[in-house]
């Protein structure tokens, strides 16, 4: 049977086969070597179907839990802990080239087709991409998993399972596997080449340019569900970085105040939005400055943002229109890659004997605390080319599926601050907004 398998048809008749239906999985394989043979040929067949009494086994990407049935079906455990080694390791040959995840269809995306040799999971299922690509939205906009559960049970769409009603741990899956991006996790941690950077499997994905989402956002949603994971006492399995900060109004913070205060200095404090509410509740929502040192300064927010707003746009259609999206490489890459080296060839002489442990301790802390820091500086020089990539290819449509943090990352990559000047003694209460008194710092420097 495996021999067949592994050859994707039957010798004798060369009747096509793709998978496996047993009622037992016992009748299948009893011991860990059994198993071993099976799952090998399973994987050779790409395809790589195996139904147990009606339940879909995914024994491609097993992430232990079958192999732990087998302890009881009367094996050593030491039998069993090799088998599981052997298994993680396929898994991980195949994710580091990239293939296509060759397990049940994930929704998003088309299952097999034998006529035109699509593999499954590898072309995007136009029907149903949209829904993934607005359930990652709305996880990024910290959407609630009852919200967007309840948003899909509503939807026409049914779970790939056939289901009209969903339940949060399908989306949940769905939104935190790396595969929507193009990615994989093993043992918690994305599949990265050499270089550190993410393997980009060979399947259709999200990407920023046609979806608006893509590795950054999945860092974000996994930032926040892996803080909420944490402040519950739970481990973390996955990469971490700084949350990013998202406040409900788009100019807060770049706006400066720019009156002088009553110590005779440029106030210069960052103004944030507030909502109408008491005495200022007759002019609606407005941008003010709070410092206590300040007298203040003050601007309706629907003028402000309307004017900055069409500003930006503009500059960008100006500036970044006909420039193409690209990542300047990080200048370090060559030092990072000797000191790994270095690190392995005095590790490879600790273990032939050649230095001594003792010896070497001092030597080791260094290079992999050297490793760590540029590590570190490789990940913030790829976050800025990421956020410089955000206006790079501009096109004015993207503006409007961004949501405030996005908006937000534009600005600061053209202007550095706005500064609100106080409205001139003697204007009259009913002049209408002067965008005089607002002066812009663009960031020239930056421009592509
Ligand atoms: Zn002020």
């Amino acid at each position: 049977m495996c021999k067949d398998l592994s050859l994707g048809f039957e010798d004798e008749t060369k009747i096509p086969i793709q998978g496996v239906i047993a009622v037992e999985r016992e009748r299948v394989y009893r011991l860990p070597r059994d198993f071993v043979a099976f799952q090998d040929a399973l994987i050779m067949n790409r395809v790589g179907v195996f139904i147990d009494d009606r339940n879909f086994l995914d024994l491609v990407n097993d992430d232990g839990n079958i192999i732990s049935g087998l302890v009881t079906a009367g094996t050593g455990e030491a039998e069993v802990k090799k088998t599981r080694k052997r298994v993680i390791r396929n898994t991980k040959d195949l994710a580091k080239e990239g293939a296509v995840y060759a397990g049940p269809r994930r929704f998003g995306w088309l299952g097999p087709d034998k006529k035109t040799g699509r593999r499954g999971n590898e072309k995007i299922d136009m029907s149903e991409w949209p829904y993934l690509v607005s359930l990652i939205k709305q996880a990024y906009a910290n959407k609630g998993w009852r919200t967007m559960t309840s948003y899909m049970s509503l939807s026409p769409m049914k779970t790939v399972r056939g289901n009209d009603v969903w339940n949060d741990a399908t989306i949940k899956f769905m939104v935190t596997s790396p595969a929507w991006w193009g990615g994989r996790i093993l043992d918690g941690k994305i599949v990265t080449d050499k270089k550190g950077d993410p393997v980009i499997g060979d399947w259709e994905h999200a990407t920023m340019e046609r979806d608006g989402i893509g590795y950054e956002t999945w860092l974000a949603i996994m930032e926040r569900i892996n803080s909420k994971r944490h402040s519950r006492g739970m481990a973390q399995d996955a990469p971490t970085r700084e949350v990013m900060r998202t406040g409900k109004y788009v100019w807060s913070g770049f706006l400066r105040c720019g009156r002088i205060n009553k110590i005779g200095h440029i106030c210069y404090s960052k103004i944030t939005a507030t909502p109408s509410s008491g005495r200022n509740k007759k002019y609606g929502p407005a941008y003010l400055c709070r410092s206590p040192a300040c007298k203040g300064v003050g601007r309706k927010l629907a003028a402000v943002e309307l004017y900055l707003d069409s500003l930006v746009l503009a500059y960008l259609d100006k500036h970044f229109s006909d420039t193409e999206p690209s990542t300047v490489p990080w200048s370090s890459e060559k030092e990072l890659e000797n000191l790994r080296e270095q690190l392995s060839s005095v590790e490879a002489s600790i273990s032939s004997g050649e230095i001594a442990w003792t010896d070497a301790h001092n030597v080791l802390t260094q290079l992999q605390s050297g490793i760590r820091k540029m590590e570190g500086e490789r990940a913030a020089h790829l976050e800025a080319e990421a956020k410089r990539n955000l206006v790079r290819g501009w096109k004015r449509e993207r503006w409007d599926m961004m949501d405030v943090s996005q908006k937000r990352a534009v600005i600061g990559q053209v202007i550095s601050a706005v500064v609100v000047m106080p409205i001139p003694e003697g204007t009259s209460k009913k002049a209408p907004f002067n965008p005089d008194l607002l002066k812009i710092a663009w960031r020239k420097d930056e421009a592509a």
